[in-house]
């Protein structure tokens, strides 16, 4: 083993081997042996405050979760780039055809702030500029900042963001047939990281409504 590979990781794959693979042993031979058949498809922020499967106590074989800068979605675009998005949304709709596409925005997202302040011209190295130039709907949508403080201004866009990622999806032709038969159903979530709220996206008000815990 690399002498270098972080302690951190192996005291928590101790704590993983000792603990949550003890109870979940069955379970992990049963998803190695039968494959596995995850109905919900989560696409979240590589932000390291907003996992997943934490933020919904998720085991092995749950969730099939994506997770870019900024939880964005790029518009299906069949070209000879590399598209990992687009690559993770054809596999989990289309082979295992997952039933519900959450799109899961949160609080003090560093794409979204880092667009809003330095919006383009982006140069041409720069990953996450132009990477963040995806939700340039959301911030046409929003409009300037105006009178509304800093912080209301970017959980706006962020909400907003979530939006377009959910419009975004369905340029995709296969989610769009699936959507439309009712096999499938988007979700627009937002997780508030200071208190650990969880809103989500009622379509028929475009508002973010709090989660009560049950
Ligand atoms: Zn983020």
């Amino acid at each position: 083993m690399s002498a270098s590979f972080p302690q951190r990781l192996i005291d928590g794959y101790s704590a993983f081997a000792n603990g949550r693979l003890q109870s979940e042993q069955h379970r992990y031979r049963e998803l190695a042996e039968r494959g596995q058949t995850p109905e919900i498809m989560v696409i979240g922020c590589c932000d390291s405050r907003v996992s997943p499967e934490v933020i919904f106590d998720a085991g092995p074989g749950e969730l099939f979760v994506v997770r870019n800068v900024g939880n964005l979605v790029p518009p299906y675009q069949p070209d000879s780039h590399y598209h990992g998005v687009s690559a993770a949304l054809e596999f989990g709709v289309g082979v295992l055809k997952v039933k519900h596409l959450v799109v899961l925005g949160h609080a003090h997202c560093g794409g979204v702030k880092a667009f809003a302040e330095h919006a383009p011209p982006v140069t041409p190295g720069d990953f996450i500029g132009h990477w963040m130039t995806l939700m340039a709907p959301a911030l046409a949508k929003v409009g300037p900042r105006g009178d509304l403080a800093p912080g209301e201004y970017l959980t706006r866009l962020e909400q907003a963001s979530v939006v377009n990622s959910l419009d975004s999806l369905l340029t995709f032709p296969q989610i769009r047939t699936r959507v439309e038969s009712g096999a499938l159903m988007l979700h627009g979530a937002y997780f508030g990281v200071a208190k650990g709220r969880l809103s989500v996206l009622d379509r028929t008000t475009g508002e973010f409504r709090p989660v009560t815990p049950g």
